[in-house]
């Protein structure tokens, strides 16, 4: 993609193509947070968090989009105070015309989010969602396409996510046949003329597209199409796609100690300190890990896995956990922001004369000595 007049928006759509707003939990406030998508990007700061501090390094980076995971607004306000610590980080986005976008629930859910991520960086094998909420769900987009545009199209489909099943990609069938139609006075026809009832050889193109991928595969399939009027059908289709929802599974490439893993997890976070309950020298296997606050979950984890990985967990809660012979790490709610890094990498491949930043402002409210 080519630099200029490069959008936020063309960014948020293809940040969107891995990670969309749909994925998100019903109660989330993900998406645009201040500020508008549409003005040029000239820079992209990635964070967990937007503080005041955060602010001023996206405007010392000369960034003017902030991604954040935590929503900056959630209850919707009912005044904006400018003496207050959130107003006066709005007023400062709005000062500085910069836009805050944020990926919370939806980046925790999708394949390489943030739970991903987690997961990943200890090297948990045979990974599965830990609290399925639903499956990707299709469509089924058939077009009707001329011969000499089959390719084309095709192209055009299998770039914008459509033909994606399970572990395959560009997925189509193709079946031969005779389009008829008749243009009218009004139509400037790529094939035939008014009045004249034509006959053209077409192919049947027929591609399942992710529910979440139908908009942006139509619209290409559409501007590939050498017609006027395309002709095209969406189906709704019964059969269910992968798993998804929060937080994984999975297990160590071997058995370690509690202690042993509370150390890998430290170390792989990159955090000052974790918290964890159990005998420490427990042989441990299986793990579940949920990024943020995962302390109602605790049960669902003591079925199964021999320890969970989450932030915030409570005196009462972690007792009777314990009790119940579940092995808790806690790393903190802050071992999220390795969603930072990732980010800012997958926007870079595809906008690579953007200036992308990832955000070194420590927005730990904690410290500990
Ligand atoms: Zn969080």
């Amino acid at each position: 993609m080519t630099e200029k007049q490069m959008l936020i928006a063309d960014v948020i759509t293809y940040f969107e193509s891995w990670c969309p707003p749909l994925l998100a939990e019903k109660w989330d406030n993900v998406g645009l947070q201040v500020g508008t998508l549409d003005q040029t990007v000239s820079g992209v700061l990635t964070t967990l968090d937007v503080t005041e501090a955060v602010v001023d390094e996206a405007i010392s980076q000369n960034a003017n989009l902030i991604i954040a995971h935590h929503p900056l607004l959630f209850a919707p306000p009912k005044k904006l105070d400018t003496t207050t610590p959130k107003g006066r980080v709005i007023q400062k986005l709005m000062k500085h015309d910069i836009t805050v976008y944020a990926a919370h629930t939806n980046l925790d859910i999708v394949e390489g989010g943030v739970n991903d991520l987690m997961a990943d960086a200890l090297g948990l094998e045979q990974k599965r969602v830990f609290l399925p909420a639903g499956h990707q769900t299709f469509k089924k987009l058939i077009v009707f396409v001329p011969k000499t545009h089959e390719q084309n199209v095709k192209d055009a489909l299998h770039s914008n996510g459509a033909g994606n099943v399970g572990d395959y990609e560009k997925v189509s069938f193709v079946s031969e046949g005779n389009g008829y139609f008749q243009p009218n006075a009004e139509a400037q026809p790529f094939i035939g003329h008014a009045g004249e009832m034509e006959r053209v050889e077409e192919v049947r193109i027929e591609v399942l597209v992710p529910e979440e991928n139908v908009r942006r595969a139509v619209a290409a399939m559409i501007e590939a199409h050498p017609y006027e009027e395309v002709a095209y059908d969406i189906y709704p289709v019964e059969m269910q796609g992968k798993a998804y929802g929060l937080g994984r599974t999975g297990k160590l490439p071997a058995p370690m100690t509690l202690v042993e893993l509370a150390l890998l997890v430290k170390q792989r976070y990159n955090i000052q300190h974790v918290r964890f309950t159990g005998d420490a020298s427990a042989s441990v296997e299986t793990v579940a890990v949920l990024g943020g606050s995962g302390r109602d979950y605790i049960d669902q984890a003591l079925q199964q896995a021999d320890v969970y990985i989450t932030g915030d967990l409570t005196f009462h809660e972690t007792q009777d956990a314990m009790l119940e012979g579940l092995c808790l790490i806690d790393p903190g709610h802050y071992a999220e922001q390795i969603m930072k890094q990732k980010v800012a990498d997958y926007l870079q491949t595809a906008f690579a004369n953007v200036p992308i930043h990832v955000s070194q402002v420590n927005t730990d409210p904690f410290q500990v000595i």
